[in-house]
C-alpha cells in the first residue's frame, strides 16, 4: 500500500498500481468528475498515471485556474494536430506548445497542398469538435528513443525523427497515445494531459490565425504553416477574450499613432522608433515628469557612453553571455578612396579595438561610483539616466514601438549598504505606487522571482536577499491580494532576485513595466566598494530598478490603456479653436494667442467647413478640448467648450473662466499636489 498525503493534512492508504483517479473517485464522485489532472510532490501529472510510491496528491480543477488553462491548451494543440492530419494526410507535425491565452501548433504541409491559410480554419475547426466529441482517452507511454525513431520514420515524420535523435540517449521518452484501443493519433510529448478529449469545452476555442515559421527558427531551414487557436476552460472566458481581442485591435498603438500623427517605423531603421512632433510631445512631458519624481525622491542624474570598447565588456560579463545581443562597432575608419577609386587600408583610431552599443547601463554607472573614495555615508548613492540602449533582436520579435532595438530606460542604480537594503526598496514601492497612479493605472501586482536552478552566489545570500524583498514588501504593506502579491520560484536573475511589478490596463491586459532586483555580483566583478564605520572595505549591494521600464514601450501601454485619450497634462495638441462662420476668425486667433501665452498647447482650425465635420475629425485625432467660436461668442467674449467623447452639450463660458480652467486641468498630477 502505498500513503497519499492529501491537502487538507489527511492521509490515504491506495494499493500499489492505483492512480490519483482513483483516490478523487474514493473521495467522491463530484470529485472524480472534476479532476482534471494531479499534483503529485508539486509536478502536474495525468490523472490516470499510477503512484510510484508514497506521495503528496493535490487534485486539480477548474479552479485551478491557471494550472488547469496550461493542461487544456496543450490539449487543444494535440486535437488542433490529430485534425490536420485527418485532413490534410501527409501533413507532417513538429512542435505545438500552449501560449499565454490559447496554442499553436507548426505544420509541414506536403508540396502539393502548400502553406495553409486562414480559409482552412474552419474546416479544421470542424473536425477538431469531431475529435472532441469521440472522447478519446489520451494514454501516455514510455518508449525507447530508437523505438521513437522508428515510429515516427514508418510514419514519414521526418522532423520528429530529426528531433528524437538529439534527446538524450537512455532516457525514457513519453509518447501521447489518443485513441479508444488502437493508436487514431500519436505525438511525441512530455505531458502532462487530461484523461480524454472530451475533457475540454469544445466551444471554448478558436482557431485565430496562419503565419509562417521556418523549423526551429532558423530561416535556412523549411518553412512551416503555424496555426494558432485561442483556448479558454468554458466559453463564457473565451468570449470576453475575445471581446478583449477585438478592443486591443481598436487600441492598437500603431493605428492611434498614425491617426494622431504620433510616431512612424520604417524597414531602414528596424526596431527605432521615428518621432514626430506630437509623439514626441507625450514623451517630454513624461520624460519631464519622471525627471521632477526622481529629484524629489534623492536621485542623481547621470549620462553615460554610448559606446565602450571590449575590454569594459569583457570585464562586466556581457562579453561572454550577451554579446550576441549587443550591436558591435570596429573603432576605426573603415575607408576611403584615392583618385583611381582604389580602396585605401583603414584609418586606424587608436587600436581598432573593437566597441560595443550599450545594451545596458549598469557598468557605466558602477564606472561613476568607482570614481574617488566612497564611505558608508555616502550610501545610499541613487545614479538615475534616462539611458538609451540597443539590444540585437531578430526582427520577427519585433512589434511596434513596444519591443523594439533602441530604446530609452528610466533607468537608476542605488548603492545601498546591507542595513539599508529593506528600507531603500520601500521607499522604491512607494514611488512606484505614486507614479503608477498618477500616470492612470490604479491596479498592478507585485510579484517575488525567486532563485532560478542556475545562480551565482550562496544559498546565504539568495536566503537573505529573498528575505529582504519579502519584508521590504511587507513593510510597504502590499503583501497582500489587492496588491496580486505571489512569489516565483525559480524565476530570478541569475544573479539576484528581483520584484517584478505588472500593470494591469483598462483592458484587463498585464503588462510588466517595473522591476527592483537586488545584485551583489556585478559590484564584485568591477570591483565597487565603499569604507565602512569599521574602517574597512566593504562591498555595496547594487539596486538595479526601473518605474516605466522603457519610454517606447510604455508609452504603447499608455496608448492603448488611454485609448489615444490622454489627460489634458499628456496631449500633444491639448485644445484647438475652431469657427462656425469665417466673422470669428480673428477672435479664434485671439482666443488661441491667449491661451498659448498660459503655456497651452493649442491649435486653431479655421477652415470653412462644417462645424461637425471639424468636430469629427478633431476627435479621431483624440483632441481633449474643442472651443468653438461664432460670431455671437465674439461679441459676447465667450467660448463654446467641448470635451472628447463627452455627451454633454457643449459649455459656454467666458474666455477668461475658460483659460483659468484649462490651465488649471493641465498641471501634472504631481505639481498639483
Ligand atoms: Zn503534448
Ligand atoms: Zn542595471
Amino acid at each position: 500500500m502505498f500513503k497519499i498525503a492529501l491537502p487538507d493534512g489527511s492521509v490515504r492508504e491506495m494499493p500499489e498500481g492505483s492512480t490519483p483517479a482513483d483516490v478523487a473517485a474514493a473521495i467522491g464522485p463530484g470529485l472524480a468528475k472534476a479532476a482534471l489532472a494531479a499534483k503529485v510532490d508539486g509536478e502536474v501529472r495525468d490523472i490516470m498515471r499510477p503512484f510510484e510510491g508514497d506521495s503528496s496528491l493535490a487534485l486539480i480543477t477548474s479552479r485551478d485556474e491557471k494550472d488547469a488553462l496550461e493542461l487544456v491548451r496543450h490539449d487543444f494543440a494535440h486535437i488542433l494536430a490529430e485534425a490536420v492530419q485527418n485532413l490534410f494526410p501527409g501533413t507532417q507535425i513538429t512542435f505545438g506548445p500552449a501560449t499565454d491565452d490559447g496554442f499553436y501548433y507548426d505544420f509541414a504541409p506536403t508540396a502539393e497542398r502548400g502553406q495553409f491559410t486562414d480559409e482552412d480554419l474552419p474546416a479544421i475547426e470542424a473536425e477538431m469538435r469531431r475529435v472532441i466529441a469521440a472522447d478519446k482517452p489520451l494514454v501516455r507511454e514510455v518508449w525507447d528513443r530508437a523505438k521513437v525513431r522508428q515510429f515516427f520514420i514508418d510514419h514519414g515524420e521526418t522532423f520528429k525523427a530529426e528531433w528524437v535523435m538529439e534527446l538524450p540517449e537512455g532516457e525514457p521518452i513519453t509518447m501521447y497515445k489518443t485513441g479508444h484501443g488502437e493508436a487514431d493519433w500519436m505525438d511525441l510529448c512530455r505531458g502532462p494531459h487530461l484523461a480524454s478529449t472530451g475533457k475540454v469545452d469544445p466551444n471554448a476555442f478558436k482557431l485565430t490565425r496562419v503565419s509562417g515559421a521556418y523549423w526551429r527558427g532558423d530561416p535556412k531551414n523549411p518553412m512551416l504553416s503555424r496555426i494558432y487557436g485561442t483556448a479558454w476552460l468554458n466559453k463564457k472566458q473565451l468570449d470576453e477574450h475575445l471581446v478583449r481581442l477585438e478592443e486591443a485591435a481598436k487600441r492598437d498603438h500603431r493605428k492611434i499613432g498614425q491617426e494622431m500623427d504620433l510616431f512612424h517605423l520604417q524597414a531602414e531603421a528596424h526596431g527605432s522608433v521615428f518621432w514626430h512632433p506630437n509623439g514626441y510631445i507625450i514623451w517630454r512631458q513624461l520624460e519631464a515628469y519622471m525627471r521632477r519624481r526622481l529629484d524629489a525622491a534623492g536621485y542623481e542624474e547621470v549620462k553615460t557612453p554610448q559606446l565602450m570598447d571590449a575590454r569594459q565588456w569583457e570585464r562586466s560579463g556581457h562579453w561572454g553571455k550577451y554579446r550576441e545581443n549587443m550591436f558591435i562597432v570596429p573603432d576605426e575608419i573603415p575607408h576611403g578612396s584615392d583618385d583611381e577609386g582604389e580602396d585605401e587600408a583603414p584609418i586606424l583610431s587608436g587600436d581598432a579595438d573593437l566597441m560595443a552599443l550599450k545594451p545596458m547601463n549598469c557598468p557605466a554607472h558602477i564606472l561613476i561610483f568607482n570614481q574617488g573614495i566612497k564611505s558608508y555615508r555616502d550610501l545610499p548613492l541613487r545614479l538615475a539616466e534616462f539611458g538609451c540602449c540597443h539590444r540585437n533582436e531578430p526582427h520577427g520579435a519585433l512589434h511596434g514601438i513596444m519591443r523594439v532595438r533602441q530604446f530609452t530606460q528610466d533607468d537608476a542604480h542605488i548603492f545601498v549598504r546591507e542595513d539599508q537594503l529593506v528600507e531603500e526598496v520601500v521607499a522604491f514601492c512607494d514611488l512606484l505606487d505614486s507614479v503608477y497612479r498618477d500616470l492612470g493605472f490604479d491596479r498592478y501586482a507585485i510579484k517575488l522571482a525567486l532563485r532560478p536552478d542556475k545562480r551565482f552566489g550562496t544559498d546565504e545570500m539568495w536566503d537573505w536577499s529573498e528575505q529582504s524583498l519579502r519584508d521590504a514588501v511587507a513593510a510597504a504593506g502590499r503583501n497582500t491580494e489587492e496588491f496580486g502579491w505571489e512569489e516565483l520560484p525559480g524565476e530570478g536573475a541569475f544573479y539576484a532576485p528581483k520584484l517584478e511589478f505588472h500593470l494591469s490596463d483598462a483592458i484587463g491586459r498585464t503588462w510588466q513595466v517595473g522591476t527592483i532586483q537586488t545584485d551583489t555580483v556585478l559590484p564584485e566583478r568591477l570591483d565597487a566598494s565603499y569604507i565602512g564605520e569599521d574602517g574597512a572595505k566593504h562591498r555595496p549591494i547594487m539596486l538595479h530598478r526601473a518605474i516605466i521600464g522603457t519610454f517606447e514601450r510604455f508609452l504603447g501601454i499608455l496608448i492603448e490603456h488611454h485609448a489615444g485619450k490622454f489627460p489634458l497634462w499628456l496631449a500633444p495638441v491639448q485644445a484647438v479653436v475652431t469657427t462656425i462662420v469665417s466673422d470669428a476668425d480673428d477672435y479664434a486667433r485671439e482666443v488661441a494667442a491667449k491661451l498659448a501665452q498660459r503655456g497651452i498647447r493649442v491649435d486653431t482650425d479655421l477652415r470653412n467647413e462644417k462645424i461637425n465635420y471639424k468636430v469629427r475629425e478633431h476627435s479621431l485625432k483624440k483632441v481633449p478640448l474643442l472651443l468653438v467660436v461664432g460670431k455671437r461668442e465674439a461679441e459676447e467674449g465667450t467660448v463654446a467648450l467641448r470635451r472628447l467623447g463627452s455627451e454633454e452639450r457643449q459649455l459656454v463660458m467666458t474666455v477668461d473662466e475658460a483659460i483659468s480652467m484649462i490651465v488649471e486641468e493641465s498641471i501634472a498630477p504631481d505639481l498639483k499636489r
